[in-house]
C-alpha cells in the first residue's frame, strides 16, 4: 500500500503528458546517447531538486528518512512523475516491513560533554565507566582487551563496519563503545546494521571526531585513565516502507538494464545530494527515455531504506530470488548514490578491480570500461571507487549480476592526486555536507551533476540497445555468483588486502 497525498501528482508533476498507443511506441526512433545527453538539462535537475527540498522542508523534521512524512511524499513525488509517463513505463510502488530506528544520546568525558552521534540500531544504555581502547581497528575479537569487560570501548573507524565493531565489543563484555573517526571532522551518523549479529549483542554506541577520539587516546596511551558517560535512547520498531520499481512497456523483458538510486535521507537534512541527485538523475533519464524506443527494457528502482543498511534494496532482490529465472533477466544493475558533491571527483565503480584489488562480477570491468571512455573523451577525468558494499548494487552483486555506477564522493579526502584530477578543495573531504542538515540544494554542484547526467544516460543508451560489450550472460552470471560471494569473502577474511581504502560500510 502507498501513501495517499494524491494533491502531491499535481503538485510536482510539471512534466508534458505523454500519450502513445502500442503503435505509437513501435515508432519512436531508436535511442541514441548524443541525443538523450543533448535532452539534459541543469534547468531540469535543478527544479527537481528544488521540490525534493521542499519536500523535505515541508515536514516537522525537514528529512526524508525511510517512513517518514518526507519519505512518503518522496515516493508519491517519483510515482507522480511516472503517472505522466504511463503509457510508456508500468511501475510498482513495493510495500516492505523494516526495522526503524531513531537514537538520541550524548557523551561526557571526564565531565565533558563530547560531540557525538548514536548510531542506528544501537540498545539504549546509560553506562559511567572507564574508557579502554581497543587495539587495532577492532574487527576482530582478539583486539578486545580483557579490561574492556564492564567498560567502554574505545575503537578507531575503518576496514570493518560499525555493526561488528559493536558486536565484538559486545561479545567481549564491554558495556558501551565509542567509534572515532579515521578521517578529519565528526562522524555524522550510521548505522550498525539491522541485528542480530551472530558475533554478539550490539551495546550502546557512539561516534566522535577523530580529533576527540585521538585526544582521548592520547591520555589513555599516557598511562592515565579517562572515565565516559554514555547515554543511548532508541526507539527500535518495524514500519512500513515503500520501494518504487518502473519499466519499461517496451523492450524485452528477459534483458532488462536496471537502474536504481536510493529515495532516503538520512535523519540530519533533506538529503538532496544523498541520494536526491542519483533519485533526480534515474527520474529525469526515465523522463527523457520516453521519446525513445528500445531493445531491452530498462527498470528504474528507488530504493527505500539505503541508509539503515541497503534495505531496500536486498529486499527487493530477494523477492526476486523467489522466482525463478527472475534475476536471470537482470543483465547488468547501474547504481547512482551521489553524483552531485560540491567537491567532487568524477568516479566510476572499480569494475575490474585493479584499484582495490576487489572486482565486481563479470561484466563490471566492461562497465568501468565503458564509463572510462565516456569521460576521457570528453576531457574530463575519471577515477574508480571501491565496491565496498556501501550502496544498493551489494545485493545484485551478489547474485553474480554485473554491478557499475557513477559516484562523486562522500566523506573520502579529496588527496592531492584528485586535487590534482579534480580541483576543488585539497585535503578537504569530497562532500562536507555529507549526512549533515546542510546536505541541501544550495550545496549541490551543477558541474558535477550534470555531466554525470550526461554519463549517466549515455550508459542508458548503449545498454538499453544491446548487452553485446558484456561477456556472455548466462555463463558469465554462474561465475558471477562465485564472484559475489569472493567479494563477500574477502571482506571478511582477515587477510584480505583492500588497496588503499580502509572505510566500510555506509556512514
Ligand atoms: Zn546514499
Amino acid at each position: 500500500m502507498r501513501s495517499t497525498i494524491t494533491s502531491c501528482s499535481l503538485l510536482w508533476a510539471a512534466v508534458a503528458t505523454v500519450v502513445l498507443s502500442q503503435e505509437d511506441r513501435s515508432r519512436l526512433p531508436p535511442v541514441k546517447a548524443l541525443a538523450l545527453q543533448k535532452a539534459i538539462s541543469k534547468k531540469a535537475l535543478s527544479t527537481k531538486a528544488h521540490e525534493l527540498e521542499d519536500i523535505a522542508y515541508s515536514t516537522p523534521d525537514r528529512n526524508r528518512v525511510m517512513s517518514s512524512e518526507g519519505h512518503n511524499l518522496t515516493v508519491d513525488w517519483i510515482t507522480g512523475y511516472l503517472d505522466q509517463l504511463r503509457d510508456y513505463y508500468t511501475y510498482e510502488v513495493q510495500p516492505f516491513i523494516a526495522l526503524y530506528s531513531e537514537s538520541n544520546g550524548s557523551l561526557e568525558v571526564a565531565g565533558e560533554v563530547i560531540e557525538s552521534v548514536v548510531f542506528e540500531y544501537s540498545p539504549s544504555a546509560e553506562v559511567e565507566e572507564e574508557i579502554i581502547a581497543v587495539d587495532n581497528l577492532g574487527c576482530e575479537a582478539s583486539d578486545y582487551p580483557d579490561a574492556v569487560a564492564d567498560s567502554i570501548a574505545l575503537i578507531s573507524r575503518g576496514e570493518c563496519e560499525f555493526g561488528l565493531k559493536s558486536a565484538l565489543a559486545g561479545a567481549a563484555g564491554a558495556l558501551a563503545a565509542i567509534i572515532y573517526n579515521n578521517e578529519q571532522g565528526a562522524i555524522t551518523g550510521g548505522t550498525l546494521g539491522e541485528p542480530p549479529r551472530p558475533e554478539g549483542d550490539y551495546v550502546g554506541t557512539v561516534g566522535i571526531a577523530k580529533a576527540d577520539g585521538l585526544s582521548i587516546l592520547s591520555v589513555l596511551e599516557g598511562g592515565g585513565s579517562v572515565t565516559g558517560t554514555v547515554v543511548t535512547e532508541s526507539d527500535i520498531r518495524n514500519v512500513t516502507t515503500f520501494n518504487v520499481i518502473a519499466e519499461t512497456i517496451a523492450g524485452d523483458h528477459s534483458n532488462v538494464l536496471a537502474l536504481g538510486a536510493h529515495s532516503d535521507s538520512v535523519f540530519a537534512g533533506p538529503g538532496i545530494n544523498d541520494d536526491g541527485s542519483g533519485t533526480i538523475g534515474i527520474l529525469e533519464a526515465a523522463i527523457q527515455l520516453s521519446n525513445y524506443s528500445t531493445n531491452n527494457a530498462v527498470r528504474f528502482c528507488w530504493w527505500s531504506g539505503e541508509e539503515f543498511g541497503l534495505l531496500g534494496s536486498t529486499h527487493y532482490v530477494e523477492t526476486l530470488n523467489d522466482t525463478a529465472g527472475e534475476l536471470d533477466k537482470i543483465k547488468l544493475y547501474l547504481n547512482f548514490d551521489m553524483i552531485a558533491s560540491p567537491n567532487y571527483i568524477f568516479a566510476t565503480f572499480d569494475g575490474d578491480g585493479s584499484k582495490y584489488n576487489l572486482t565486481g562480477p563479470p561484466g563490471s570491468a566492461e562497465v568501468e570500461t565503458f564509463y572510462r571512455k565516456w569521460f576521457k573523451s570528453r576531457g574530463y577525468n575519471i577515477t574508480a571507487t571501491a565496491f565496498d558494499g556501501r550502496s544498493d548494487y551489494q545485493a545484485f552483486a551478489d547474485n553474480g549480476i554485473p554491478c557499475g555506477g557513477l559516484f562523486t564522493g562522500a566523506d573520502e579526502t579529496k588527496t592531492r592526486l584528485l586535487y590534482e584530477k579534480f580541483g576543488g578543495e585539497q585535503g578537504e573531504i569530497c562532500d562536507p555536507n555529507y549526512h549533515t542538515a546542510l546536505d541541501n540544494y544550495d550545496n549541490l554542484n551543477f558541474d558535477a551533476f550534470v555531466p554525470m547526467e550526461k554519463a549517466l544516460v549515455a550508459s542508458v543508451a548503449e545498454y538499453a540497445t544491446s548487452f553485446g560489450s558484456l561477456p556472455e550472460a548466462k555463463k558469465a552470471r554462474a561465475r558471477g555468483v562465485e564472484d559475489g560471494k569472493i567479494m563477500r569473502r574477502a571482506l571478511a577474511d582477515e587477510s584480505f588486502v583492500m588497496k588503499g581504502h580502509t572505510k566500510l560500510w555506509r556512514a
